[in-house]
């Protein structure tokens, strides 16, 4: 019913979609009556059985604490915990497990990294570069790592297509620190942050990566990116809410101070001067969250099965066809234009409020996101308040698109 007059892609063989969704538990809830159409996957994804089941039965039969007991469960629970860091060590091609920390999330990870790199580099004076594109996540805690040591932020700008102005990258003697996002949640954009990166290492300047949005689209090889650093959350690659990574080469980890102090990260403590545990478990104080550490692990296997590769292959037949689709509604402005994107589009149209747009496409049981998506500055330099993102996943469908583009015509139908 929802078929706009515009011809369908093919989606390449081999790749069975349906399958795919047959996983996803929550793809056959209704929202307001409707079949959910999930977009909203750069904020969270959706998980598949598998990894609801290895979150559950870590509970259901071997829940302990980790590292702690000599007793049955704690060793198993310590071993499934840490078969997940060997297979995310694998997936991102790290060269040690050791070299993979745990964290609840992004943030978590960015802020460890702004806390102990400014402890160890920062000096009055000197200056911190990020891109204008960043999250919230990765500006706020360099700011505040500048404030403690009298350094300064300084902003690579974004070009009218949503990427690096490359040739006016405020590289100074005073650099000590790169901290770029892989993928823009707001644009899309896939960085090159390759080169970026060679150019930071001719410098001797120190390199951090946000890798929130690339973690379930690109193939991660951290030695090939040369990157001292690389950050990314569970729950947006069909892994748990409350887990996430951060990478660290270990000549680098082992000079940097901790950042949070307590349980398991210690080596000897008295009340005069305590020494702290080896790698990784210096930068993991307290409790982790096991149970979803086991999860992200299966959600990693989980992707590697399908290849995410293939998984990008479809989402980016699912951009192309939203972005002509949607350029075709009379007023409609995407923002985010580069030619190298994963499957997140951002849009604005004349005359409607994104919000509006939002609240009418969930009545038709349609997920996207609307506002600012934690980019304040971005907005600004596009002189946009907020915009409508549509977000795409392995499971979404060019039928979903359909039914998007077919709920925002009406929508702006009824709104303008
Ligand atoms: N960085 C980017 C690019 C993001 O998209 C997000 C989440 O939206 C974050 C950081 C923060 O991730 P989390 O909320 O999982 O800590």
């Amino acid at each position: 019913a929802f078929m706009s007059a515009s011809t369908t892609p093919v989606v390449k063989k081999g790749y069975d979609v349906e399958e795919i969704r047959a996983q996803f538990p929550i793809l056959k809830e209704l929202v307001h009556g409707k079949p959910l159409v999930y977009f909203d996957n750069a904020a969270t994804s959706q998980k598949p059985r598998r990894v609801i089941k290895a979150e559950s039965a870590y509970y259901a039969t071997i829940n302990a604490n980790v590292h702690r007991g000599v007793h049955t469960l704690s060793t198993k629970a310590t071993e499934a915990q840490e078969a997940a860091r060997e297979t995310i060590r694998k997936h991102i091609n790290a060269e040690h497990a050791h070299e993979v920390i745990f964290t609840s999330g992004t943030t978590a990870s960015l802020n460890l990294a702004a806390f102990s790199l400014g402890q160890l580099l920062l000096k009055k004076g000197d200056e911190v570069l990020i891109s204008g594109m960043e999250h919230h996540a990765n500006i706020v805690p360099w700011q505040m790592a500048c404030e403690r040591h009298g350094a300064k932020l300084k902003v690579i700008p974004i070009t009218d297509s949503g990427e690096w102005d490359l040739k006016q990258v405020p590289f100074s003697e005073k650099t000590r620190i790169l901290a770029i996002s892989h993928v823009s949640n707001t644009l899309g954009t896939i960085n090159p942050i390759k080169e970026l990166i060679a150019e930071a290492k001719k410098r001797s300047i120190i390199t951090v990566v946000d890798g929130a949005q690339a973690i379930a689209h690109l193939d991660i090889d951290v030695q090939d990116l040369g990157c001292d650093l690389y950050a990314f959350s569970g729950h947006k690659a069909y892994g748990p809410t409350g887990t996430g990574v951060l990478y660290g080469r270990e000549e680098l980890l082992e000079r940097m101070p901790p950042w949070q102090g307590g349980g398991e990260m210690i080596d000897v403590v008295t009340f005069e001067k305590t020494t702290y545990a080896k790698l990784p478990f210096k930068f993991e104080a307290g409790t982790p969250h096991i149970a979803g550490i086991i999860g992200l692990g299966e959600a990693f296997r989980w992707m590697e099965d399908y290849g995410k590769s293939a998984m990008a292959a479809h989402e980016h037949t699912l951009l192309e066809h939203a972005t002509k689709e949607l350029l075709a509604i009379d007023g409609l402005r995407i923002i985010g234009t580069a030619k190298e994107k994963v499957g997140v589009i951002s849009f604005v149209i004349d005359g409607v409020h994104h919000y509006d747009l939002g609240t009418l496409l969930d009545q038709q049981g349609i997920a996207v996101r609307t506002g600012h998506h934690c980019t304040q500055p971005l907005m600004e330099r596009f002189g946009v308040s907020g915009t409508t993102r549509a977000s795409f996943a392995c499971f979404n469908t060019v039928d979903e698109v359909e039914v998007m583009v077919a709920a925002t015509r009406k929508a702006v139908k009824m709104l303008r």
